[in-house]
């Protein structure tokens, strides 16, 4: 897989704890997202995955811990000041304006990132190159795309906002497999061409298959990591996760 990888992590976390108001759910996450990298997150339902991507894009404070990115301390940083250092979500359950078309949807993304005019349009042309469907659906409402090709605009949209570490939460749920496996190749060319994700998913197969690490979150915290191909020999992950018992 990727050999371009760099050792040093792209994004570090120690200690980091999150939650809403009196509710903790992030217990003191420590983890290391390597540059260059696909960085999977796994683990059952409830058990903080979502909140972690909230607490890393700004959109919930973190409340105690180290979260740094490229060098520079986030801990404190808006949602705003995330995005400009390049963290870019990708929402579970998509988030598209609906009535609007495809290319608006996708430049709402660009609108966050401000670039300049020849930016958007390089931006826009490796958007469609990577997902054809998208453009020849342009001009189309947002809400008359297949869930498969509202994926594809989600993550477009991430793309136009230049990230540094695209984190995707929830790439597969409610998608024919032809369509994930689309969207697992759209990720692989991606990652070939440098691009970090973070990705949260529940199909633990795909997840471990297509990353090079990846982190088990279990109750608030980090219970488990390795390689993608580690954890799924890992009898302990097959056993809970895979629903494979061993002898
Ligand atoms: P899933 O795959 O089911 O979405 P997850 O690992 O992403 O699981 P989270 O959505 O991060 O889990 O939820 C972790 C915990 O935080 C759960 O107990 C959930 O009930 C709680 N939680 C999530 N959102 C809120 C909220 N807005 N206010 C209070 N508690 C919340």
């Amino acid at each position: 897989m990727a050999d371009h990888a760099a050792d040093a992590p792209i994004l570090a976390l120690q200690g980091l704890r999150a939650g809403y108001g009196e509710v903790q759910v992030l217990w003191g996450i420590d983890m290391a997202v390597r540059a260059g990298e696909i960085t999977a997150l796994i683990g059952s339902n409830g058990a903080g995955k979502t909140t972690l991507m909230r607490a890393l894009s700004g959109l919930i404070p973190v409340q105690a811990g180290s979260f740094r990115f490229n060098g520079e301390d986030l801990a404190g940083a808006s949602a705003a000041q995330i995005l400009a250092h390049g963290i870019v979500h990708v929402p579970e359950g998509r988030r598209l304006f609906g009535a609007m078309s495809v290319e608006d949807n996708l430049l709402m993304g660009a609108y966050a990132r401000k670039g300049s005019r020849a930016e958007t349009a390089r931006d826009m042309e490796r958007v469609y190159a990577t997902f054809p469907k998208l453009f020849e659906r342009r001009n189309q409402a947002a809400a008359t795309l297949s869930g498969g090709e509202q994926q594809m605009c989600a993550i477009g949209r991430g793309l136009m906002s230049a990230p540094k570490l695209l984190m995707i939460d929830e790439l597969s749920l409610g998608l024919s497999p032809l369509l994930v496996e689309q969207l697992v190749a759209a990720l692989r060319a991606l990652n070939a061409e440098g691009m970090s994700i973070l990705l949260v998913e529940q199909d633990v197969t795909i997840a471990l298959d297509l990353c090079h690490a990846a982190f088990v979150l279990d109750m608030g915290r980090i219970v488990r990591s390795g390689t993608g191909a580690a954890l799924l020999a890992d009898p302990i992950i097959r056993d809970a996760y895979l629903g494979v018992l061993e002898d």
